[in-house]
């Protein structure tokens, strides 16, 4: 028989619930095949620095399965629909019996995944289906009255508890098969997309890379990550969301990696704080199942529909290519446009400002995100940025502002990170950091550094009228 694991956003071979399930017959022939499909890249706005990052994961991937005597079939496709073409004629080509699969959440996917399976189950193929790069499925966590949590704490209580029941295993790679390695006959060529050179040191790619990151993150900064976490300047953060978001890695490996050094890490223990982050990664993509909607562009609060943008493209260029005049923003949209990544605690203030200071649309934010993340994820960033608009579940209520000169005083004191990425600002004094231009008036200096596009307070009146107009409307 021949079984065929059709790879997508689980580029590796450790805890891989489809690829494990497909060589469990020892017997069985076992192929792979990657469909790539710039077309659908193109209109989810994949960065081409996550295109080009998959592609070398991919490469790597395509070694590693050849060493367990697993050829990678590559295809280059334009879209779902060309893919599953193409699918279809593969399987029958090569006389597949069984298709595996990991499910992916977002809504095409799921369209195309259903219209496989439809497919091929005409052609006579089994296909089998996994819940793989989540710790527990979708609708297994829910409230008493079995529906969706809308709001996170509940949501990782109930989620904690399910873990205490038992654990998501985690699978191993699978042994070489009978006929030992083989030799990669055909190389991948690079994908007709844009593709972008990122920061390898920071992101080298792979899942080797991505385990050793993993390993080392998990003995001690996670212990240190609660005080960290929130300082741009320091390296505290785990930086594996481009693994989690490619599938390079899977939330079980980290889960017990964590245990495995804090036993304690689901009973209160320092680490908690860090897997209550990959809970938020859950949520998240469980919302998602739960209202497909949120893939649509739609709001979760539907009021905030009504709210009356502006359109200011010199405001939006100004945001995005970091010269606001709001150093803490400048200096964040600058390391997102270089590395393709920024901190956490960065893309809340920025998607505030864009938001709330700006009052332009958040899906411009959404989308501008996406072009750039090395790790941008549909549903992680939909939900960031609907918490961050005021227009999601469990989202910041739309009267609490950020305020991007104390945001900046509070999380980068001496401007340590704000200095990093701009460097037009080394004469202003640590003191100034935050409001170059007030030290430069009082002092005559003059500096190559915008004036702020607005005025913070202003701004946030405007904004807190456009909300309060569009809810009364409702
Ligand atoms: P760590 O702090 O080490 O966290 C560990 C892991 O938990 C991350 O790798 C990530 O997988 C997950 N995680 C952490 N915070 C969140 C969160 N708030 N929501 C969902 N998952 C989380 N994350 C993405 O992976 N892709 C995105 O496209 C994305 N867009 C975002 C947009 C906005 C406006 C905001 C506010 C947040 C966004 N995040 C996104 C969440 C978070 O900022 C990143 O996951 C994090 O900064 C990645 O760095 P890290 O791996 O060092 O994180």
């Amino acid at each position: 028989t021949t079984h065929l694991v059709w790879l997508r956003n689980d580029l590796r071979i450790n805890d891989n619930s489809a690829l494990y399930a497909a060589c469990r017959d020892p017997g069985a022939r076992v192929l792979a095949l990657f469909t790539a499909t710039p077309g659908q890249w193109q209109q989810h706005h994949m960065a081409p620095k996550q295109a080009a990052f998959i592609y070398q994961s991919l490469c790597l991937l395509q070694g590693a399965l050849a060493e367990r005597g697993i050829p990678l079939h590559y295809q280059q496709c334009d879209d779902f629909a060309a893919s599953l073409e193409y699918l279809a004629d593969f399987c029958q080509q090569q006389q597949v019996d069984q298709l595996f699969y990991n499910y992916q959440y977002e809504i095409n996917e799921r369209q195309r995944d259903a219209a496989a399976e439809k497919r091929l189950d005409d052609q006579g193929v089994i296909c089998q289906g996994f819940d793989d790069s989540l710790l527990l499925p979708p609708g297994s966590v829910q409230t008493g009255n079995h529906t969706m949590f809308k709001v996170f704490t509940p949501f990782s209580k109930a989620f904690v508890r399910r873990l205490h029941q038992g654990l998501p295993e985690c699978h191993m790679a699978p042994r070489a098969r009978a006929g030992g390695p083989i030799a990669v006959e055909h190389e991948i060529p690079p994908f007709d997309y844009p593709l972008e050179d990122f920061d390898a040191t920071l992101f080298p790619a792979g899942e080797e890379a991505a385990l050793q990151q993993l390993r080392h993150f998990a003995q001690q900064p996670v212990v240190a990550y609660a005080a960290e976490r929130d300082k741009p300047a320091v390296d505290g953060t785990s930086r594996l969301s481009v693994y989690l978001a490619t599938g390079v890695l899977s939330p079980r490996q980290c889960l017990h990696r964590i245990l495995k050094h804090h036993p304690d890490a689901l009973d209160g223990g320092h680490a908690f704080v860090w897997l209550n982050e990959l809970i938020w990664r859950e949520f998240y993509r469980h919302l998602m199942v739960a209202f497909p909607a949120l893939c649509k562009h739609q709001p979760f609060v539907a009021w905030t529909r009504n709210v009356r943008w502006q359109k200011n493209q010199n405001h939006l260029v100004a945001w995005q290519q970091g010269k606001t005049g709001y150093p803490i923003v400048d200096a964040a949209m600058r390391q997102l446009n270089t590395l393709g990544w920024m901190h956490n605690r960065l893309r809340m203030i920025v998607a505030s400002f864009l938001v709330k200071d700006l009052l332009i649309d958040w899906h411009d934010g959404e989308r501008y995100f996406m072009q750039q993340l090395i790790d941008g994820d549909l549903a992680a960033n939909n939900g960031g940025w609907q918490w961050a608009a005021s227009t999601g579940t469990d989202a910041a209520p739309y009267f609490r502002i950020f305020n991007p000169t104390t945001q900046g005083e509070r999380f980068d004191p001496q401007g340590e990170f704000i200095r990093q990425w701009l460097p037009e600002l080394a004469a202003v004094p640590d003191a100034h950091i935050h409001q170059p231009h007030a030290w430069a008036q009082k002092n005559n200096k003059t500096l190559d550094y915008p004036e702020p596009i607005v005025e913070h307070k202003d701004a946030r009146k405007k904004t807190l009228d456009a909300f309060e107009r569009a809810r009364s409307a409702a």
